[in-house]
């Protein structure tokens, strides 16, 4: 199996789960009772918050709050904001935002909240003047994408919180799901307030995930409960989920394989040597993150390209893993203003870690006989 899917998830690195198996066995204490035998539980939570505040260069580690998922961290970034600001009733967000934040803004927007979504260029940058002139004082959060997960495109989040924060008192929130692992992150020079962060994407399991919250932001609970992540998020804390997730935040900040090098030979070759294909975005690699390739086969059906690459072992997507079963073309293509017959005709190469130059060998052995036997048959 040739794995080029990591924008999708990610596989559980060997230390990740030796770190987190202790926490299934033997340690199995609640990280709130005080004698002794659970004191570990407690430490480990301590030290796993540290650790990720160090990858994501959070001031204090007390500035992290874990959750179950980069989707629950989108949510309630913008619940959270709207709550503690409740005579504030607009929200900015981009065209191109996962799910986790574009149909929450779209049940918001019934709800009648006001919602501005910015659009993007064929190149998939944002018009910051328009981000201008969409701040108003009842702004509660501008919401960005640190890099998009289908098409790797790195927004200008310092830059944006220049402008957010010179302009408004809006709360900024940056969904940081696809790009923690894969590029540098650094909360604090960037002047994010909310940023989210999900495990499975480098490499933890899937069920664990976090929100800095820069110290000073007002944010409504999330869980009211307990007292747990200093009540902001009640419920027992996944010790297991926590461990592994410190370790992974660990692990990324050592060098892997040379994902960038990986790719580039991958998207080089296709491009050069398979007629009609075409790059989604930017062509700029400084601005795209170093392990994604989203390109277009024109006039093929991306579907028949996964379904062949399967067939050999090697999965891809046609966008995002999120939206694979629906029929209309990825809306972030749509968005890009890539015509309907390019992207439909959309694969999504994301690299991880564990690849090596062998696998994309294989796949660039592979790829050329089957896009030219699809087109051939006219699929
Ligand atoms: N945000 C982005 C940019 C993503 O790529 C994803 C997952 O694909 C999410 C949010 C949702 O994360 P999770 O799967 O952890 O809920």
């Amino acid at each position: 199996m040739i794995y080029l899917d990591n924008n999708a998830t990610t596989e559980i690195a060997e230390e990740v789960f030796e770190a987190m198996k202790p926490y299934l066995t033997n340690r199995f204490g609640n990280p709130s009772a005080v004698y002794d035998f659970a004191r570990e539980a407690r430490e480990i939570v301590d030290v796993s918050r540290q650790r990720l505040a160090d990858l994501v260069g959070a001031e204090n580690s007390t500035e992290i709050v874990f959750t179950s998922c980069g989707t629950e961290s989108d949510n309630w970034a913008i619940l959270g904001a709207l709550g503690a600001n409740p005579e504030k009733r607009h929200i900015i967000t981009t065209k191109v935002e996962h799910s986790a934040i574009s149909n929450l803004c779209k049940k918001l927007e019934q709800d009648g909240v006001e919602v501005t979504t910015l659009g993007v260029d064929e190149n998939g940058s944002l018009d910051l003047d328009e981000l201008r002139g969409a701040l108003r004082p009842e702004t509660a959060v501008v919401s960005v994408m640190m890099a998009n997960n289908e098409t790797g495109i790195i927004f200008p989040v310092k830059e944006i919180a220049e402008i957010v924060h010179s302009d408004s008192d809006a709360v900024f929130h940056v969904d940081g799901v696809n790009a923690v692992g894969k590029i540098p992150v650094n909360v604090r020079e960037a002047g994010i307030d909310l940023f989210s962060i999900s495990g499975h994407k480098f490499h933890a399991p899937k069920g664990i995930g976090a929100l800095y919250i820069r110290r000073g932001v007002k944010l409504a609970p999330m869980l009211i409960g307990g007292s747990q992540e200093s009540g902001r998020r009640a419920g027992t804390e996944a010790v297991h989920q926590i461990a592994a997730i410190g370790k992974a935040a660990e692990l990324a900040k050592s060098p892997g394989t040379d994902i960038r090098r990986l790719r580039d030979k991958l998207e080089d070759f296709i491009l050069r040597n398979i007629p009609n294909a075409r790059l989604n975005g930017t062509a700029e690699r400084s601005v795209r993150l170093p392990n994604t390739s989203s390109i277009s086969f024109e006039n093929i059906n991306g579907e028949m390209i996964l379904a062949r690459l399967n067939e050999l072992g090697i999965c891809v997507s046609t966008g995002s893993a999120c939206n694979s079963e629906s029929r209309h073309s990825s809306s972030v293509l749509q968005a890009m203003n890539v015509p309907f017959t390019t992207a439909m005709g959309a694969v999504r190469f994301s690299l991880g870690r564990y690849n090596t130059e062998a696998e994309i060998d294989f796949v660039i052995e592979h790829l050329p006989k089957i896009i030219e036997e699809l087109r051939q048959q006219g699929i």
